[in-house]
Order: C-alpha cells, then structure tokens, then sequence
C-alpha cells in the first residue's frame, strides 16, 4: 500500500488562534467518542450545496448513540464566520466546528490542503477539554486522512464510512479531478488500516472489495431513517398542507442539484409520461362516456432542493429550470427549495411517487425516507438502491440515465392502483422492520463496544489471529492467549 508520507501533503499548517468557548461536560463518566466529518456539518442545513446525507447519517447517528449511552462528539470544519464553534443538540450530543482554512465555504476537491489545521485543532481540543478519544468514527475520505494522522499519535480504534468511494465515481467521470490520485490511494489505505469500515450496503462491500483492496475488515450496517418523523399518514392531508389537489398525479424528486443525481433523466422522463397519460385518457371512451365531467388527470412534477446561484447546484439547477422551458412542462413544474426533515414527510406522503435518477448512490437515504412514508420508489439500479428498493415489492429498478424506462415506471405506479395499495404498505414495512436510526445506532454501538474491548488486549495477543477481525470469537481467543 501507498503510505501516508507518499501521499502529497498539505501547505504548513496553522493552529487556529481562537480558543474554544466550551464548558467541561455535565456528566463525566459517560465514554466520549468522537465522529469526524470534515465537509459534512452535522449542524449544517440539509439539502444544499454539498450539504446532504453525510451530513444527516451524522447528525442522527450522533444523537442516537447519545441516547445510547455515549457521550458523542462530533467535530467538522468551519465554514462560516457566523457559525457557533460549538452546537448543542442534546445533553450527550454536540457539533464542535474547528478552525482549518478559511471560515467560508471551499469546495471539497479544494479542502485536502488544510487538513493538517484540523489534525492540530483536534489535538488541541482535546487536550484543553483534558479528553482522549479511544474511537474515533471517520466519514468521508479526507475524515479518514485526519483518522490515520490521528492514530499515528495515540492508540485509538480507528472506524470508516465511506459515503462515496472514488473508484466508482471516477469511473463515470470523463475528467478526473486533480485530488483523485490522492482520494483513492487514501480510500485504499484506510480500508487496509481501519480497524472496521462500516459499508452502508452490501454493494458497497462489493465495490470496496473489487475495486479497492481484498484486505481489511468491513461489517454492513445501513444507514437509517427517522421513523418518528418519517411515517405513513393519509396522502389528503399532507395535500391539503401543502396545497395540492386531490386528483392530481404527483411525481416527486427530493436531493442536492447535482449532475450525478441524474435530475434530468427525470424531467425527460416526466414529458413522456404526460404524453402517454394524456393520449391514454383523450382515448379511454368508457371512462368519458360514464363521467364526463371527469378532469384530465393533472400531473405534477415536485422537485424538492436547495440551491445557491452563485455555487455549481445554482448552475445544474439553471439547467434543468431550461431543460423545464424546452420541454414545455412550465406549468406542471414546482421547484420547492430546500425544505426541512419538518416538513419533508408532507412532500413524500403527497406524491404518488418518489424517483430517484442517480447515475450513481452510495446509498441514498431519499429511497429509505420514501418508502418510511408508504410512497413507492422507482429507482436507478445501482449502489445502495439496489439493496433498500425491493423490486416489484417497495418500488421499481430501472437502468440509470434511460428516460423510457423511468417513463414506464412511473406510469406503471401511476396506474395501478390496485398493486400500488400493496406497494405501499411493504415499503413502510420494509423501513420500519430494517433502516431505524436506532437500529442502526444499536448495530455502531455493538462494534464501537467490540473494538475497544479489542483495544484493551495485548495487540501481540492478535498477531497470529486476523488483526482486523474484531469478532467476539477472537476476543475471547486473544484474551486467553494474554
Ligand atoms: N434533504 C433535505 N431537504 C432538501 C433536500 C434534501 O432535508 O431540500 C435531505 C434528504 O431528506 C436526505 C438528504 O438530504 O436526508 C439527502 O441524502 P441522500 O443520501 O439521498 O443523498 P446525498 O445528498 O447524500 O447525495
């Protein structure tokens, strides 16, 4: 493997001059650990630029281990001036916002350079806070970086969620982009020298084997979704909410404005859609000659997603406002913006479906937060989709990028209403029974307590054993042995 030294490393860095405004904890004798996530601001809002399901997985996996017990830090970089340091969310649960580069929002391919500022703004943390963190959960990549720097100082449990893995999405990318050598030759390392990655689906566990390296230890464990928040209610109500008529089709997309999340397959798809329902009905003489009065079924495309002009999610949203206007589907069109998980599970109930036209989804919490809701999904067959959308059962799978497929997927759902009553109750079912955020928090939980029991063992105790394979099999084993 590639070492960390070979690795180009970031200008000299600089140990932030302000000091933290931070309290001593209430409780001490909760065990403190910490979740790195760098460019994913577990206090950010959601749905805008860069600012997706990193971001959420965080956030909810950090409150849930709370109430589990843990007292959870969470740190990331701080993007802006205004930004508290420190966000409380719970008693057991906070974003710590370190000093690293600019306080302003950098793109991710352009943050690598000030990673070294985050490593010494987190030693210095815990040194004032007088804390060392045995485990320390990385996301992302560059989180990984910081991960592997931090461990070559203490004996820490190193553990991984990728979110998005380089060797897949370069392979879709015509340009790789500059930190792409360096993205995947830390992907490799990590994966070889984590103590555990956590692969969010077993396709992920697929790729990280395939593409990245067969050594290294994984465990599957999803992601999740707030199923408080995200349920099943009566589709008239959320209509009634949010101003929808009843007899409307309603086709939804929720997610970031970004070329990779495949918005236009969608938009193309939905004319075609419009076209068939239309020549369907103007031909359906039996339904005309026994209701005349009926409306010609109206159909609405809801996008739901933040976005700023003056950043790259403004400008693929521009383009498919354009893509809109060309298409003449104007009037069927409502842009949403950003909405908060407040008001998201009144979209998802309103729509008949939710599409989600990913050309590529590491896991995709959209499909998870439909389906919570009792909304059919009909999905791009790729990444994590391919393990939460039960064919035929939850949703549909369709190739990425074929605007016919889609097409007939939707209509599909929109029409059969007898299977679609089905559909929605085993979707619901699906999430309740497999994608909690406490299910998931129990499942971290559960390996957060196997690793550090690992860590209190002789490492020589492991050598002859699999030195990545935290099992309980070979805890007792190693325990005999020390
Ligand atoms: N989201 C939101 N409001 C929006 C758009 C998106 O809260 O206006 C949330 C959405 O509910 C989901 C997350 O952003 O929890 C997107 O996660 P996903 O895994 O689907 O995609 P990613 O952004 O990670 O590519």
């Amino acid at each position: 493997a590639q070492s960390l030294a070979s690795i180009s490393t970031p200008k000299a860095s600089v140990l932030p001059s302000s000091s933290f405004a931070v309290s001593k904890r209430a409780i001490p004798n909760r065990q403190a650990i910490a979740l790195i996530s760098d460019h994913g601001d577990p206090a950010a809002e959601i749905g805008r630029e860069e600012a997706g399901g990193q971001n959420v997985y965080v956030r909810q996996v950090g409150e849930a281990l709370a109430k589990l017990g843990w007292q959870v830090d969470m740190f990331t970089r701080k993007s802006h001036p205004d930004d508290p340091a420190i966000v409380q969310h719970s008693l057991h649960c906070r974003t710590i916002r370190l000093q690293a580069g600019p306080e302003s929002f950098v793109p991710r391919d352009q943050l690598f350079q000030y990673l070294p500022e985050f490593v010494e703004a987190f030693q210095k943390f815990q040194a004032k806070e007088g804390t060392n963190y045995p485990l320390i959960h990385t996301n992302y990549w560059m989180s990984a970086w910081i991960g592997l720097q931090l461990r070559q100082q203490s004996n820490i449990q190193l553990v991984h969620t990728y979110h998005s893995l380089g060797a897949v999405k370069y392979r879709a990318v015509a340009e790789k982009p500059a930190i792409a050598e360096t993205r995947l030759a830390v992907e490799k390392q990590i994966l070889e020298q984590a103590n555990c990655i956590v692969a969010t689906s077993p396709q992920e566990k697929e790729h990280l084997r395939s593409l990245v390296s067969q050594q290294g230890y994984i465990e599957v464990i999803p992601c999740g979704t707030d199923i408080d928040k995200f349920h099943v209610m009566p589709q008239s109500e959320a209509r009634v909410a949010l101003g929808f008529q009843p007899h409307e089709k309603i086709v939804l997309y929720v997610g970031r404005f970004d070329r990779r999340k495949g918005i236009e397959t969608l938009v193309r798809a939905f004319a075609q859609v419009k076209q068939q329902l239309e020549a369907n009905w103007a031909t359906d003489l039996d339904t005309l000659i026994l209701n005349p009065s009926l409306p010609l079924p109206t159909l609405r495309l809801v996008i739901v997603g933040g976005s700023d002009p003056a950043q790259s999610d403004g400008q693929e949203r521009q383009r498919i406002e354009q893509i809109v206007r060309d298409l003449g589907l104007t009037d069927q069109t409502l842009f949403a913006g950003q909405i908060g998980h407040d008001r998201l599970p009144l979209y998802y109930t309103a729509a008949d479906v939710c599409v989600i036209p990913s050309h590529y989804e590491p896991f995709g919490l959209v499909a998870i937060e439909a389906m919570a809701c009792g909304t059919p999904v009909v999905a791009s067959d790729v990444g994590g989709l391919k393990f939460t959308v039960v064919p035929e059962e939850t949703g549909l799978l369709v190739p990425p990028q074929d605007g016919t497929a889609f097409a007939n997927a939707i209509e599909r759902i929109l029409t059969d209403d007898i299977w679609v009553r089905k559909v929605r109750r085993q979707a619901s079912a699906r999430v309740q029974q497999n994608f909690s955020w406490t299910g998931v928090a129990v499942q971290l939980s559960d390996l957060y307590r196997r690793l550090m029991a690992q860590s209190l063992l002789a490492p020589s105790a492991f050598t002859a054993l699999d030195p990545m394979a935290a099992t309980p099999e070979n805890i007792a084993t190693a325990a005999v042995r020390a």
